[in-house]
């Protein structure tokens, strides 16, 4: 991504990469996507060049025509010039005219259907094309470490998975056979020009290196631009999918304006970049153009001359000047391409840059499959962690061990690592070698196959997220085939079922997407119903009732502890209150256990839990004072 302080160096990366670049990502992007359909696109390369070769005899056919016509008639005294012809060569000018039609419209109906042929094939591959480039991406996405995502705004990921798949899909579309087939329609447009008459093709292929000066003047400059806007693009979208998620912050602060102002910035930088690029392509079309035209005028003037000398024929000038016209045509597309293929190449290695990423967090070849439920306990070993290499460290030296069935609350300052704690438990991040170890009935969860980790230990986070879709389907995301009681009973764990029932469609009732029409303590209290209806060994809940009332949190643990016996949970909160109860408590500072005990020996202990537990105790008796 150029970031504007790395903007030079980005350029010299460009300019070493230079073309290799797009050979190296059409390999890529043939070995790992096309290559299921090699054989359709070699087809459809040659319906292509057919299509081409079937423009070739029409000029041919013309000037023949017009070389018989000549022939056979006479300049006619009146008429301005006309033929005037005797009823015998009237009847043979007929028949060559019938022939000639007939070559010129057997010609087009091949050329049609191979059109129609070519482009729907063309089209159902870029499309499959399409969605095996996005199900990749989808598939990476989902196995990327969250370190990936702490790191990389979702505006710039779903800039790659939208308008740089959408480039890829139209260079697939059109421009990769395309180009193949102008390349080889030039060559034998050459071919025949130098066959007609080679003093005159000579001077129309003059025009060739001046082209190909013309595209190597402008390319770079067109390739830069197209990374820019590509950036750019990346930019807006993030901008924009930041603020729209948080637009309820943007009006509380009265920001719509600033915020309008920042992204016009954006759109306006966006502009005048797309702007530069559409005049420099502008400034080599017109060039082509010229060159061209000048190459034409200079054929007229050389093969009026050989006409006039007795060395061509009218109907090869004709047909010699018919097929200029074709042999531009490629060159031109030839130039054009070069900016396509631009854009296509920074769109593949944009892409292949996120399939590229590593995967910390997967299966060992050893890995073990749990066959049964585990019992549930868990032991720390010296955990350290850190979200970066460069970072200070988050957790140090956890050690603590949690029997099966156990409620453990873990407390402590806002900062002191708490979430991190469950989230490495949950191994949603790996622990670095040599920083400790986490335990699941005394095995590594390193050692334990991903997705029966996942089944068993089940995190519900702090920010309770609910999907576009219904109460129903939120629910049954845990478990697919959930029956409607279990679905009600989880329900009814998380003391949310009179809450549905009160809605207009109950179960059916829909939620939208971030869950807007459900109130904060609804959403946590449906994250919780999920992860109840998921039924692990062991249940983190990373201080995901905290927008509930105190009875209703002590409701949810008791129905909790009465109908998941022997499920172990951790349970982080704010609220002394909520792990007063725990077999265990945790006391976090900055990254450190500092005590742990029950609540009775923690109060006894008077240190940090009990100064706490007073302070949230008195401060709940002035609320009910
Ligand atoms: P707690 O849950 O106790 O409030 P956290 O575990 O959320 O604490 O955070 C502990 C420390 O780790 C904080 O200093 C926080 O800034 C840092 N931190 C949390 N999440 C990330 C992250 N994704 N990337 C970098 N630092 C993080």
């Amino acid at each position: 991504m150029a970031q504007p302080g790395s903007k030079d160096a980005d350029e010299t990366r460009d300019d070493a990469r230079g073309s290799d670049a797009l050979a190296h990502a059409l390999r890529r992007l043939e070995g790992e996507f096309l290559r299921p359909y090699r054989v359709t696109l070699w087809l459809c390369l040659l319906g292509l060049l057919a299509q081409s070769a079937l423009m070739l005899p029409g000029p041919l056919i013309q000037g023949w025509l017009l070389d018989r016509l000549v022939a056979l008639g006479r300049i006619a005294k009146s008429g301005g010039g006309g033929l005037a012809f005797t009823p015998a060569a009237a009847g043979s000018a007929y028949r060559a005219l019938a022939a000639a039609t007939a070559g010129l419209v057997a010609c087009q109906v091949l050329r049609s259907l191979l059109s129609w042929a070519v482009a729907s094939t063309t089209g159902r591959v870029s499309q499959e094309v399409v969605v095996a480039l996005r199900s990749a991406l989808q598939r990476k996405l989902m196995r990327l470490p969250m370190a990936y995502f702490d790191s990389h705004q979702t505006g710039r990921i779903m800039a790659r998975v939208t308008s740089d798949v959408g480039g890829i899909l139209s260079f697939v579309n059109s421009g990769l056979l395309q180009l193949l087939n102008d390349l080889l329609l030039g060559v034998g447009i050459a071919f025949l020009l130098v066959w007609l008459e080679w003093r005159l093709a000579l001077i129309a292929l003059v025009a060739v290196p001046l082209y190909a000066l013309n595209q190597a003047l402008f390319a770079a400059r067109i390739r830069r631009t197209s990374q820019a806007i590509r950036a750019q693009v990346s930019a807006i979208y993030a901008l924009l999918s930041e603020r729209v998620s948080a637009v309820r912050i943007v009006r509380a602060y009265a920001q719509e304006d600033a915020e309008v102002a920042t992204l016009v910035g954006r759109v306006d930088r966006h502009r005048e970049l797309n702007m530069r690029n559409i005049r420099s392509g502008a400034a080599l079309n017109a060039l082509a153009t010229m060159i061209s035209g000048l190459g034409t005028v200079a054929v007229l003037g050389l093969g009026v001359l050989l006409v006039t000398r007795g060395a061509l024929t009218v109907g090869s000038l004709l047909a010699f000047y018919a097929l200029i016209g074709q042999l531009y045509g490629p060159i031109v597309r030839l130039t054009q391409f070069q900016a396509t293929a631009q854009a296509t190449c920074i769109s593949v290695e944009r892409l292949f840059e996120i399939l590229d990423e590593p995967e910390p967090i997967a299966d060992s070849p050893s890995a073990i499959a749990l066959e049964d439920r585990p019992e549930g306990s868990l032991r720390f070993d010296g955990v350290s962690f850190r979200y970066g290499p460069d970072w200070p460290l988050v957790l140090e030296e956890i050690s603590a061990a949690i029997a099966p069935g156990q409620t453990v609350g873990i407390v402590g300052a806002s900062g002191a690592g708490k979430s991190t704690l469950l989230a490495v438990a949950a191994r949603l991040y790996d622990l670095e070698p040599g920083e400790g170890s986490i335990a699941l009935d005394g095995r590594d969860i390193r050692d334990i196959r991903l997705d029966d980790l996942r089944r068993n230990v089940v995190l519900v986070p702090q920010q309770a997220i609910a999907f576009q879709g219904t109460i129903r389907s939120n629910l049954a995301y845990a478990r697919p085939d959930a029956t409607d009681e279990e679905l009600w009973r989880a329900a009814e764990l998380a003391q949310l079922a009179e809450t549905i029932r009160a809605m207009p469609a109950g179960m059916d009732s829909p939620v939208d997407e971030r869950g807007g029409s459900l109130s904060g303590g609804q959403r946590q209290r449906l994250a919780l119903a999920r992860a109840i209806l998921a039924d692990p060994a062991v249940l983190l809940l990373d201080d995901c009732t905290s927008a509930l009332d105190a009875e209703t949190e002590a409701r949810i643990q008791d129905a909790l502890q009465e109908a998941l016996p022997g499920r172990t949970r951790l349970i982080v909160s704010h609220k002394m209150s909520s792990v007063r109860s725990a077999d265990k408590i945790l006391v976090l500072d900055a990254g450190r256990i500092v005590e742990s005990g029950t609540h009775d020996e923690l109060m006894r202990m008077a240190g940090h839990y009990a100064a706490q537990f007073e302070a949230q105790g008195a401060r709940a008796e002035a609320e009910h004072a």
